[in-house]
This record gives C-alpha cells, sequence and structure tokens, in this order.
C-alpha cells in the first residue's frame, strides 16, 4: 500500500521505479484515481441537487479552466505575459488541483505538440484516433514522466518543481477543502438545503470531469472540427463553443498560427474570456506585457478564400 501510494503521490518515486516495458501500453496502477475521478461522480444519486451545489460546481469548474488556459498554457507554456511570482505560484496551485497533473507536465507536453503539430511525433494527433487525442495519450506509460529538458526555465523554480513533483497532492487537499468548507456553509446556513457532501461531488468530482474533459477537446475536436482561418502546417481549427467553454482556447488555429500570442481570439467578436480576465489583473499590476500577435505574420498567413 505505501508503495502504491508513494507511486500515485510522488513523481519521481513512480518514475524511478517503473521499467517502461510498453511505452504504448496503459498503465493501470497509475490510473486509478482518475477512474475515481469518473465514478466519484455517481454520489450525485445520494447527494441529491441543490443551486448552492451548482454555483460551488460552475465556480470551482471557471477558476481551474482560467488557471489552466490562462497560467498552464499562456503563461507556463508559451510565457506569452509577464506576471508576479505570487501570483504564477498561486495559479501553478490552483491549476494542478484541476487534476491535469502539474505545471511543468503540462507545459512539457504541450511544447511538444506545438512542435510536431499533427504529425507522427506528437502524442495526441487526432490522426491516431479520436480517444487517443482525448485522453488514451496521458494514461500511456510513455508520457507519464516529466519532460524536463522541455521545460528548463520552468525547473529554476523549486516551488513549480516540487508541485510537478507531488501533482496529486493538491487535488486531494482541494476536495477535502470544498468538502470542510461546504460542510461550514450547510451548518451556518440550514436552509440553503446543501451538505459538505454535496460540495463534495459538485464542486469536484462533477466539476473536474466537465473541466477536464472540455480541456481534452482542444486536443481531440480543435484539430478536427471548425475553420481555419490561417494556414499553420496543420489541422488546428476554430470553434466558438469550443471557446466559449474552455474561455478561449477554441479559437485554436488562431493560438498555432501565432502561439506566443497572450490574446486567442483575434477579431472583436471572437470572445476569449481568460483574455479579459488577463486584462483585468494587468489593471490591478499582477500581470504585464501582454504580447499581442504581430498583424504582418497574421497577414502573410491568412487564407484569403476563407477571410
Ligand atoms: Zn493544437
Ligand atoms: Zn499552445
Amino acid at each position: 500500500m505505501k508503495k502504491l501510494l508513494l507511486r500515485w503521490f510522488d513523481n519521481e518515486y513512480a518514475t524511478k521505479k517503473s521499467q517502461i516495458k510498453d511505452p504504448q501500453a496503459i498503465d493501470w496502477r497509475r490510473i486509478v484515481p482518475f477512474i475515481v475521478l469518473h465514478l466519484g461522480c455517481l454520489m450525485v444519486l445520494w447527494v441529491g441537487f441543490s443551486w448552492t451545489a451548482f454555483w460551488v460546481m460552475l465556480m470551482s469548474y471557471l477558476i481551474r479552466m482560467f488557471a489552466i488556459t490562462a497560467f498552464f498554457h499562456r503563461f507556463f507554456s508559451h510565457k506569452s505575459f509577464q506576471a508576479k511570482k505570487w501570483v504564477a505560484r498561486s495559479f501553478a496551485v490552483i491549476g494542478t488541483a484541476a487534476t491535469q497533473r502539474g505545471p511543468l507536465w503540462w507545459a512539457a507536453h504541450h511544447r511538444h505538440h506545438h512542435i510536431h503539430s499533427d504529425q507522427d511525433g506528437d502524442a495526441h494527433a487526432p490522426k491516431h484516433g479520436f480517444w487517443n487525442s482525448h485522453m488514451l495519450w496521458f494514461l500511456r506509460e510513455e508520457n507519464f514522466k516529466t519532460n524536463k529538458a522541455k521545460v528548463k526555465d520552468l525547473s529554476q523554480d523549486p516551488f513549480l518543481v516540487w508541485v510537478d513533483r507531488h501533482d496529486m497532492l493538491f487535488p486531494v487537499l482541494y476536495a477535502l477543502l470544498l468538502w470542510a468548507v461546504g460542510s461550514v456553509y450547510a451548518a451556518v446556513f440550514p436552509t440553503a438545503g446543501t451538505s459538505g457532501l454535496q460540495w463534495l461531488v459538485w464542486g469536484y468530482f462533477i466539476a473536474t470531469v466537465l473541466l477536464s474533459h472540455v480541456t481534452y477537446t482542444i486536443n481531440s475536436l480543435s484539430h478536427v472540427f471548425g475553420t481555419q482561418d490561417y494556414e499553420t502546417g496543420d489541422e488546428s481549427r476554430n470553434h466558438w463553443l469550443l471557446a466559449v467553454l474552455t474561455l478561449g482556447e477554441g479559437w485554436h488555429n488562431n493560438h498555432h498560427c501565432y502561439p506566443g500570442s497572450a490574446r486567442q481570439g483575434f477579431k472583436t467578436w471572437q470572445i476569449d474570456i481568460s483574455y479579459s480576465a488577463l486584462k483585468l489583473m494587468a489593471k490591478l499590476g499582477w500581470v504585464w506585457e501582454l504580447k499581442q500577435p504581430n498583424p504582418v505574420v497574421l497577414n502573410k498567413k491568412r487564407i484569403r478564400s476563407r477571410a
């Protein structure tokens, strides 16, 4: 049992102990928590619904989606803006609570994706099958390890390295926090008809499953469905619905055209909620130098017949 816990909660231990026999094989021992995450949603049959639980679920979804899109993606992976250290570290923790591994693992895989997009080396290219691009890719043995060579810059911060090493700790603490705060809330406001367990189920299990699968669609659906405004040499697409659900990531063809931009909705009607939130944070002085796409590059890559 101790070994299994170490395997889940200490990635250094897990990568040292596991010898990759078959890189393509699904690492079943590692993914028990991933299965538990999905099964946890079934507890809704037991805890029921309340509007309080619904709003907790929505907030839990939005804040962690923002941490993933604005920080794991636009900040840690692409360095598309500057941020105060405490802000970056806080969102590293919140993003890790989204249960998509740690910031170094996430950024290393994502940088690899941009180099090999839709080619054989792309771990989640839809040409290798929908389910592979959606979720099987990160359940495979070969993709478990953090490729440190790709994130040397981020490895300079020992805090980020520690969070990345013990990434599983954060979703567990987050879930317990929701349970505890929900229990206090239910005791103080008994007429709300909620409970600590209801906060746990809606705020962690349901919100996390939704957040996870919506994020995965950027790898699976955003390279298949939607329109291409720019010639990017890959299959990346723009889709308004995915952009709304992912707070701006659905403008994925735009993003592959100019990955260094903090903004992904290039046209005024292309709603990019994360970018709007970043502009608000810039007013507070928490982030700055939000990089913009270069109009000359956009003009060069624009697909005329569809523009
Ligand atoms: Zn992509
Ligand atoms: Zn990217």
